[in-house]
């Protein structure tokens, strides 16, 4: 049987140490602050947005939620996003999407400066990255690594098998495992026999967002699986990607869905707004 890798202690773990940051930081006369800007009242969104400002609570993070009817106008959200650039008490910025379809999301990541973007979505952010230059990573993949790291997975000449390419989970993931020695395969909605692509992997990573596309037909005993995926089953109970009781049987180890990769992407929301404040003081 698989070991499951427990992402809700692992992210406690995180949560842990930045406390010990934060406090340093406020001791310094640096407080990291995290502003979140919601727009509309998309039920899913609300919640993730409560999960973000309450772990912030839980670590010393001074958070701000600026709430946002759904019509507000994309100039509008703009200017308040340029007023943020400017607040020196505001470390993070982000803007919580999808936003309304009236609103360029493109226009907003541009405009979020991105010594603040700690989603790490920004063009400038995503160059810094793939070049390997210092930079917020993206919190989902940066979650993963974490994850993966701190279990004492060695990514080193490994074949990673990464499902999906979004620009926010997929395509950051691949490039990550990579930078970290592993060999990787993309696949995507146009993957010719997606099996005998993932059955070669000794690191699988599932980001598609459909319920039981990941069997154990499609898994080489031993693996590590890792479900991102946030999907709600026939009976609107939350689940993965992956079939996790056949898989574990299969699997070295596996990500929980609730409790695996999605408490380490707040986990690593965190991080970087700790980091952003670092590197202010760095600056004084
Ligand atoms: P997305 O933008 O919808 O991308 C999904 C990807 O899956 C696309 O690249 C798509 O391929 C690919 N795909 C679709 N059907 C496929 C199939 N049958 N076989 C292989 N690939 C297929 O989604 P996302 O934003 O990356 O999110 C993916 C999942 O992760 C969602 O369930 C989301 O809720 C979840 N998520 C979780 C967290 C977390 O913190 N746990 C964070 C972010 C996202 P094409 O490119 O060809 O269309």
């Amino acid at each position: 049987m698989a070991k499951i890798i427990d992402g809700k202690a692992i992210a406690q773990e995180v949560r842990n140490e930045l406390k010990g940051k934060v406090a340093d930081l406020t001791h310094k006369g640096i407080t990291p602050g995290l502003t979140v800007i919601l727009v509309g009242n998309n039920p899913a969104s609300e919640v993730y947005v409560r999960g973000k400002i309450r772990a912030c609570e839980e670590v010393g993070i001074r958070s701000e939620l600026i709430s946002l009817p759904a019509e507000v106008s994309e100039a509008d959200l703009l200017l308040k996003i340029k007023e943020l650039n400017k607040d020196d008490q505001v470390h993070g910025i982000l803007v919580q999407l999808p936003l309304p379809n009236h609103i360029s999301e493109s226009n907003v990541i541009e405009t979020i400066a991105y010594q603040k973007d700690v989603d790490g979505f920004h063009p400038e952010s995503v160059g810094r990255m793939v070049t390997g230059l210092e930079t917020f990573l993206p919190c989902t993949p940066h979650g993963i690594m974490e994850l993966l790291s701190r279990t004492g997975v060695d990514l080193n000449g490994k074949h990673a098998v990464v499902v999906g390419r979004s620009n926010i989970v997929g395509k950051p993931m691949a490039l990550l495992l990579q930078q970290q020695n592993a060999t990787v395969t993309m696949c995507h909605s146009r993957t010719v026999d997606l099996p005998s692509f993932t059955r070669q992997a000794d690191v699988l990573v599932a980001a598609v967002g459909k319920v039981g596309l990941i069997t154990k037909e499609h898994v080489k005993e031993g693996a590590v699986v890792i479900d991102v995926a946030m999907n709600r089953d026939v009976e609107g109970k939350l689940c993965g990607d992956v079939l996790f009781d056949e898989v574990s049987e299969v699997a070295s180890a596996i990500t929980p869905v609730p409790g695996g990769v999605g408490p380490m992407t707040i986990a690593m929301l965190l991080k970087n707004t700790v980091i952003s404040a670092e590197r202010v003081l760095q600056q004084v």
